[in-house]
């Protein structure tokens, strides 16, 4: 089957790892066709969200775009585009399935955890007003008129927003995937003895949806127990669903669990629109350097062909990676034990020993 897929290369890193990506995925005999769209922040093209039409509409028409990282200034500016595609097309669901390949550096030898990230709601949802604003100051009064609350006057302010239906939603996803994955036990994770509202209310639906999978093992933890389990006993995790900023935290920290920012790919995922993205950013020091790991986005791909109804061409590529990887003779320095590794490769002669695999098998 032909595919259309909107490719979106980002900055920094971004560009020669899609090259890197595109060149393994066309080895594996899938026909698709890349739509491909730039996009930068700050985009002179861009409409409010800072997001450019063309891309909107090539996302629109194809529903299925991978993505290289995009940088977000921090503390100024435009909100992240990253964050405003996922909001825009309702990307509810952030796949993040995090396991060792033997042959990279970890300390461990046993971990594969599926991390699902709620990826509309929570702080991440963007309501916020500056400490100085006129909103603010209002905002303040009205909490402290009508709810007694003591705010100090030079506070910004942040809101966490969970609904009912957003958690609702996510559960749902985490025990479909782990059914469809044959995957045995999905954990709720959260910090509901302090925010009893908000993250009281994940937990309780969360209860409530575990109840209607009764062939999947559910369990609840703590958003910071979960921090020192995953350090100290990470095989003991299977599927982890959690609202979006312990989502985004958690994630970085499995990534480092299993070798690194460059092992960990990613999926945002809608109702029938779906961005692929590994997990880490730009990383602007090694932009244009041909030194940064393929495998977050090349994992990415895999997920994609997944999703694209391609699960031949995901296994070939998935494998072919792990043998690269295993071999460890063509591997970025992040699989060396250390950065100035003269054995270590470029992202673009990794990715060709990935090709080489793919064709040998
Ligand atoms: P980062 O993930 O870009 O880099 C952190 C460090 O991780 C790097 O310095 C590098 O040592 C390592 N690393 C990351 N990717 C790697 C790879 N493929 N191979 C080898 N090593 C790798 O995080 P950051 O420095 O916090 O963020 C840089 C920019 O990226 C920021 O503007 C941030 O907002 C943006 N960002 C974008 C996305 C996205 O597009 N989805 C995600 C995260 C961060």
């Amino acid at each position: 089957m032909n595919h259309t897929v909107t490719c979106i290369p980002g900055d920094g890193i971004g560009p020669e790892l899609t090259e890197a990506m595109k060149h393994c995925v066309e080895a594996t005999g899938v026909s698709i066709q890349w739509d491909e769209v730039n996009v930068e922040w700050g985009d002179s093209e861009g409409n409010l969200a800072g997001i450019p039409n063309t891309l909107i509409e090539s996302i629109r028409s194809n529903r299925v775009a991978i993505k290289g990282p995009i940088t977000t200034p921090v503390g100024r500016g435009f909100r992240s585009l990253n964050v405003s595609l996922r909001q825009m097309f309702d990307l509810y669901a952030c796949l993040r399935p995090c396991r060792i390949f033997p042959g990279s550096r970890t300390r461990y030898d046993n971990v594969d955890v599926v991390i699902v990230r709620e990826n509309t709601e929570d702080l991440y949802k963007g309501i916020e007003y500056p400490h100085d604003g006129p909103f603010t100051r209002s905002l303040i009064q009205f909490l402290q008129e009508q709810a007694h609350e003591t705010i100090a006057p030079d506070t910004a302010i942040g809101l966490k927003v969970i609904s009912k239906a957003g958690s609702e939603r996510i559960v749902r996803f985490a025990f479909d995937y782990a059914r469809k994955k044959l995957r045995k036990k999905v954990t709720a994770v959260h910090k509901a003895n302090i925010m009893k509202y908000t993250d009281g209310l994940f937990s309780q639906v969360a209860k409530e949806v575990a109840g209607h999978y009764p062939d999947i093992e559910f369990n609840e933890i703590l958003v910071d127990n979960l921090c020192m389990q995953l350090v100290m006993r990470p095989e003991e995790f299977d599927v982890l669903v959690l609202p979006n900023l312990y989502g985004d935290i958690i994630s970085d920290l499995c990534a480092g669990l299993v070798g690194g920012l460059g092992l960990a790919p990613g999926a945002n995922i809608g109702h029938d629109i779906a961005i692929f993205e590994a997990t880490h950013g730009s990383a602007p020091k090694y932009a244009g350097l041909d030194k940064a790991n393929p495998a977050g986005l090349i994992l990415s791909s895999v997920l994609m062909l997944d999703y694209l109804g391609e699960p031949e061409a995901a296994k070939a590529l998935e494998d072919a990676l792990s043998r690269v990887i295993l071999q460890g003779k063509y591997v970025t320095y992040d699989f060396k034990q250390h950065r100035e590794d003269p054995g270590s490769v470029g992202t673009s002669r990794m990715a060709q020993a990935i090709v080489d695999e793919i064709r040998r098998a």
